[in-house]
């Protein structure tokens, strides 16, 4: 059964030095209606979220995850969030779901019902898998514009470029583009051709003993499984770095990913009608470090 928990995210301000008691956490069926008409997650999209995977029962990054959730509450100007609240949401989510093998836990802030100045949070955690296929056998991928230039977080920040925000129209709208033009998923480059990353992805690619990831200062998210695969690369020998080119370079590319959280290592076989190298010993072997890991 998939678990969902309400959250309470922000912290309770003592009254008359004590804090009131109140019910932090929430264990609601998840067929229930939760979310009123009025919240500005639903009516406008204004909130936050974060996906991580659970393999074999152990959540990985959850301080990452919280981290990065930290960093898109304050972009948007929502009040800071109690992420110990939000850490024993996903750690009983985890514990009332069905125990299959790969699981996501997802956690929604946001900014809640108009005026009332009080953000709505829950955690819910589904049975997840079926990607044995793209971190094997590889996908093939649709190049695509993102619309802004290589600067756009530094230019106008207002835009929110690099907060995992609640708006996901465009990141999904890309993926129907691709299966038009007949492939699997999507990587984004700016209007003046830099790469950027996937739609719900970082990409990772290699030159020999070099690694490269799209630099941050992009404008794009900073990859939680991107990172785990860099300190993991770090310590077999390789060179990781975060770089800023054009297409053209990743066709000299001896192997390309891209990394998510729940689907992980998924090679590129294919950049738009050009094929690229997939080094499968290199994958299995990043792919098994990312199931195997603790935490
Ligand atoms: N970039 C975007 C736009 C994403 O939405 C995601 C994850 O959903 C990623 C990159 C990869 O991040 P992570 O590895 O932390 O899942």
């Amino acid at each position: 059964m998939p678990a969902c928990i309400l959250v309470s995210p922000v912290e309770a301000k003592p009254q008359n030095g004590a804090v009131p008691a109140i019910d932090r956490l929430r264990v609601v069926d998840i067929n229930d209606p939760h979310i009123s008409v009025l919240d500005l997650g639903v009516t406008r999209g204004d909130g936050i979220f974060e996906v991580l995977g659970v393999i074999d029962g152990r959540p990985h990054g959850i301080e990452p995850h919280l981290r990065r959730l930290s960093k898109s509450a304050a972009m948007l100007d929502l009040p800071a969030l109690d992420l110990e609240a939000i850490e024993g949401a996903i750690h009983q989510a985890i514990e009332l779901s069905e125990p299959v093998p790969e699981r996501l836990v997802k956690i929604v802030v946001t900014r809640g019902i108009e005026g009332d100045g009080v953000a709505t949070c829950w955690v819910i955690a589904l049975p997840s898998g079926g990607f044995e296929s793209e971190r094997t056998e590889g996908m093939s991928v649709a190049v695509l514009d993102r619309g802004y230039p290589h600067d756009i977080a530094a230019r106008a920040p207002w835009l929110l470029a690099g907060a995992k925000t609640l708006s996901y129209a465009i990141n999904k709208a890309v993926l129907r583009e691709a299966a038009r033009r007949g492939a699997d998923d999507v990587l984004f480059v700016s209007s003046d051709g830099y790469v950027l990353e996937g739609p719900s992805s970082t990409l990772i690619a290699k030159f020999g003993n070099r690694i490269w990831t799209p630099s941050t200062a992009l404008g794009i998210l900073p990859g939680t499984t991107q990172d785990s695969v860099f300190k993991y690369l770090d310590s077999r020998g390789f060179a990781t770095a975060q770089g800023i080119f054009g297409r053209d370079l990743l066709l000299k590319a001896d192997a390309l990913w891209l990394t998510s959280s729940v689907r992980l290592l998924a090679p590129i076989r294919k950049l738009d009608d050009d094929v690229i190298p997939v080094d499968r010993e290199l994958t299995d072997d990043i792919n098994a470090f990312l199931k195997d890991r603790t935490s």
